[in-house]
């Protein structure tokens, strides 16, 4: 599929908008942050919330891009120090969403992307249910998400079985999201998660120009 233009959804009037969490969780391997930060890196309105976490990095990942990587000490001093929007422990690991660049997106008017499992998703939606919308991932087949997690050769064998385990658990809090979207083709996953997207930008709330622009109509002399 060929890429939307950045922020082609933004039309030339619009010049208030309020920014919308996009929460997306599944279970590691079904291409969550794969397709996340696509759809961050083809709409300019949007940002992708980078966690912290106590989990090691893998081989490939650095610093500030994949997260912001902290010992238990710092991680619970900002915990203590209110700096975390939400946290959760997952698979012996804690991860949490620092809360000043998400606000000072959506100060500005961004959107954010948070790639977020299960519990984190459940905080910040109901913390701002008005401006949430969840999504959760599905991989096609069970041995289809074996197969990637060894593809992707990060994790010893060990801990492959134990992020299969934790994803069968994960999955089972799939209806608790807005939308569901089985990853069976990477293109046709991503062209529904620009649909919803886009479909979620258009909601009336979330265009605070919208008022004044039908009054403007209104008062316009034919
Ligand atoms: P991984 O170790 O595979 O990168 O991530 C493990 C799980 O932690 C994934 O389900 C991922 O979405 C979740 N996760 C990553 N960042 C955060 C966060 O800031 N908060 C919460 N609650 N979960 C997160």
């Amino acid at each position: 599929m060929s890429s939307p233009d950045a922020d082609d959804h933004l039309k030339p009037w619009e010049t208030v908008r309020r920014g919308l969490l996009m929460l997306v969780s599944s279970p590691g391997g079904a291409g969550k942050t794969s397709l996340s930060r696509r759809l961050v890196a083809d709409f300019a309105g949007m940002r992708l919330s980078i966690s912290a976490t106590t989990r090691p990095p893998r081989p490939g990942e650095e610093e500030g891009r994949e997260y912001f990587f902290k010992t238990r000490e710092q991680f619970e001093a900002m915990i203590a120090a209110g700096e975390l929007l939400e946290w959760a422990e997952v698979n012996g690991h804690l991860y949490g969403t620092p809360k000043a660049p998400v606000m000072a997106a959506l100060e500005a008017g961004r959107d954010v992307m948070f790639d977020i499992d299960w519990q984190g998703a459940r905080q910040v939606a109901e913390s701002a249910p008005d401006d949430s919308v969840r999504i959760y991932i599905l991989p096609p087949t069970w041995s289809d998400l074996s197969r990637r997690l060894h593809a992707r050769a990060q994790d010893s064998e060990d801990v492959i079985s134990q992020r299969l385990a934790l994803g069968r658990r994960e999955v089972t809090h799939w209806d608790e999201y807005d939308y569901v979207v089985v990853n069976k083709d990477f293109d046709s996953a991503y062209a529904e998660l620009v649909h919803i997207y886009r479909a979620e930008r258009m909601k009336p709330g979330r265009n605070p120009w919208l008022p004044p622009f039908v009054e403007g109509l209104l008062g316009e002399t034919v």
